[in-house]
């Protein structure tokens, strides 16, 4: 299987970050969710305070089920936040859901990376389907138009995750603005906040730098870069 082969070295760094990034947002959010704010505003008063401070009367937020499973949703409108953010005051929780509040205002906004990343959804979601059976199928097939043609799908994943990187930074930067600046959070409790926010950030760099070696790798294993013996 091509899959097993030397190049997978190439994906260390990234399987070490992902690692630490995962260990790094657990105990992080672990930490800060026992922390409550002084104000004892919960997740959800905030995420309406941000929305009504910003004209976004109209954006209704939903408790929904899971572990931060918090979201925006653009399609439908909605902020969804979970369970332990909706009615939580920890610091942890304010900054979660000051963050996804952060997505509305940026799809209110236009903010232009967000823009990007909506529109190429539907491409990387086939191409997250297809573009590894396409690769495989065109090795098989020794058709290298086929491979091309994965790795093109394949490489708009990995723009989709660069593209995600300024926009969840933004939203976290637009959090951080507001719960300071409205003295919703003291500079203190803000300091953990941010902690959270920044542990969360590293799992989408991760993501990211992943999606990265990847396509380093497809490159290499199909000989686009160097070592083709044509
Ligand atoms: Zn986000």
């Amino acid at each position: 299987m091509f899959f097993w082969d030397p190049t997978m070295v190439i994906l260390i760094p990234a399987v070490i970050l992902s690692l630490y990034a995962q260990m790094k947002i657990n105990s992080t959010y672990h930490q800060y969710s026992q922390v409550g704010s002084r104000k004892g505003m919960t997740g959800a008063d905030v995420a309406r305070y941000i929305l009504n401070k910003n004209g976004l009367y109209d954006v209704p937020i939903e408790r929904v089920q899971g572990h931060l499973s918090d979201h925006y949703d653009p399609r439908s409108r909605v902020v969804r936040l979970s369970a332990g953010v909706h009615d939580s005051t920890s610091i942890a929780a304010l900054g979660v859901a000051a963050h996804e509040v952060g997505h509305a205002v940026q799809h209110d906004s236009g903010y232009m990376p967000l823009y990007i990343r909506n529109t190429i959804i539907p491409i990387t979601q086939i191409g997250s389907y297809i573009s590894i059976p396409l690769l495989l199928l065109g090795f098989l097939m020794g058709s290298p138009s086929l491979v091309e043609l994965g790795i093109l799908l394949f490489a708009g994943i990995v723009f989709f995750q660069l593209v995600t990187l300024p926009v969840e930074f933004n939203a976290s930067r637009r959090a951080v603005a507001v719960l300071g600046g409205d003295a919703i959070l003291t500079q203190d409790e803000l300091n953990g906040t941010k902690k959270v926010l920044q542990a969360a950030a590293l799992t989408y760099v991760a993501a990211a730098l992943m999606a990265v070696l990847q396509l380093v790798r497809l490159l290499l294993i199909s000989g686009v870069l160097g070592g083709r013996d044509d």
